[in-house]
């Protein structure tokens, strides 16, 4: 028996093509390129361009939309196999189809699916998502963002940080309050276009993943023609509330991705490096590490399957359920991170070896999609009745 062959029950035959596939695009089309995206600080464009052509910019989306009207495992696999390869491409997928298409699939018109879902399902154009703001990105029902109607446009003021891919984006969703004084009940969505008057976008420099172009989105007198306006006024929150479901799945799912493949180099470097005369596999203290982390990913990799069922399932919201998912598979991949980066000592930290980059990477991850501090919040007044799903 061994650690390739661990059993993986409830994957369909056609489930388990779509990992071989996804598994063997990354490694054909991805791995080998990648750390020149990562030395250029090059947004992966022509990466995005070949997974479109997979289907993966619009997974979850009805073929009838354009999409690939897959599953939600089927999903969270692809998530999972391209996170292994590359954080960037994993996140333009993440960010499309769960927070973009699906609120455009759940909350837009007709006429907003065929023009906007249908061009990004087939991968023709591309999504960002701006919900956070300079004031917090936490508290968002507290959103500093306005948009006043006159006429037949909203005008929107205020400003969006930390924006991923987003001066790459066509489309970009974006929340901003009618009202501030209704708090969430004010909050209210948007579709805006790339060259929208008076929509801003400035790069925000990071200390690493300068390929993952972060951005902050300004709104000085943003004109967005009423046909824009994504559900009804004030249902900002429900949308979001939606969108962030899917995307902590997807968020999940990426982290299981990162730290196996923190588990993959670890397994190789372990068995290649030698100290004291022998390879240091053979130390204990190398050998907890790499216990620790395969027994924490497959842990979390059945969380994230049992959220991906419950969606596929469609009984109702699983929030409870993601933030689970979300929080111990981003705190498991750190954990991997970290201990990657002890098993390759200095080499960890050379750009020799990809593993250092992903200190950064997984970083995010406990950051993104809901700070693991409010995720652990969530779960607990779940738990405490104060909050119902
Ligand atoms: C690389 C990167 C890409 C990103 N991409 C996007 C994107 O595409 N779109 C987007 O909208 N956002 C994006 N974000 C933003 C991200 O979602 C926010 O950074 C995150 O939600 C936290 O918001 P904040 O940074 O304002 O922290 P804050 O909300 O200011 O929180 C600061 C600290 O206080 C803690 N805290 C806050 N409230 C509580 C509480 N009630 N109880 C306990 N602790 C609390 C937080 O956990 C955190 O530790 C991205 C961020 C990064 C780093």
């Amino acid at each position: 028996m061994q650690y390739e062959e661990l059993i993986d029950f409830g994957l369909t035959d056609e489930q388990k093509m779509v990992r071989k596939a996804a598994r063997a695009f990354a490694e054909k089309e991805i791995l080998p390129v990648i750390d020149r995206y990562e030395k250029e600080g090059r947004f992966p464009r022509e990466i995005v361009e070949k997974v479109a052509k997979l289907g993966y910019l619009g997974v979850i989306v009805p073929e009838e939309y354009g999409g690939a009207g897959m599953d939600f495992v089927s999903y969270g696999i692809i998530c999972e196999e391209i996170a292994r390869a590359d954080w960037v491409t994993a996140s333009v997928i993440s960010v499309q189809n769960s927070l973009v298409e699906s609120s455009i699939l759940n909350f837009g018109t007709e006429e907003q699916k065929q023009r906007f879902l249908v061009p990004l399902a087939q991968g023709k154009k591309l999504a960002a998502a701006g919900l956070t703001e300079p004031g917090g990105g936490s508290d968002l029902a507290n959103m500093m963002s306005t948009a006043k109607l006159e006429g037949d446009h909203y005008v929107l003021n205020g400003s969006k940080v930390f924006i991923s891919h987003a001066s790459h984006a066509d489309v970009i969703l974006v929340f901003a309050s009618i009202n501030r004084d209704l708090k969430h009940k004010g909050v209210t969505a948007f579709i805006l276009e790339k060259g929208t008057p008076g929509l801003i976008i400035n790069p925000i420099p990071m200390h690493g993943l300068r390929r993952g172009d972060i951005c902050e989105l300004v709104f000085d007198g943003c004109r967005v023609p009423h046909e824009n306006l994504l559900g009804k006024e004030g249902e900002g929150f429900k949308i979001l509330g939606a969108a962030v479901d899917t995307g902590r799945f997807s968020v999940a799912s990426r982290c299981v991705g990162q730290a196996q493949a923190c588990i993959d180099a670890s397994l190789k470097y372990a068995r290649e490096r030698t100290a004291f005369d022998q390879e240091i596999g053979r130390f204990q203290m190398i050998q907890q590490k790499i216990a620790d982390m395969i027994t924490s990913v497959d842990a979390a990799r059945l969380l994230v399957r049992r959220l991906g069922q419950a969606k596929d399932a469609g009984l109702r919201r699983n929030s409870l359920e993601a933030s689970i998912a979300k929080l111990f598979a981003s705190d498991a991949c750190m954990k991997a991170v970290q201990d990657a980066v002890q098993i390759h000592g200095g080499y960890g930290l050379a750009e020799e070896y990809p593993i250092g980059r992903f200190l950064f990477e997984g970083k995010i991850l406990q950051i993104g999609e809901g700070t693991n501090e409010i995720h652990r919040m969530l779960i607990a007044e779940y738990a405490l009745g104060y909050r119902r799903q």
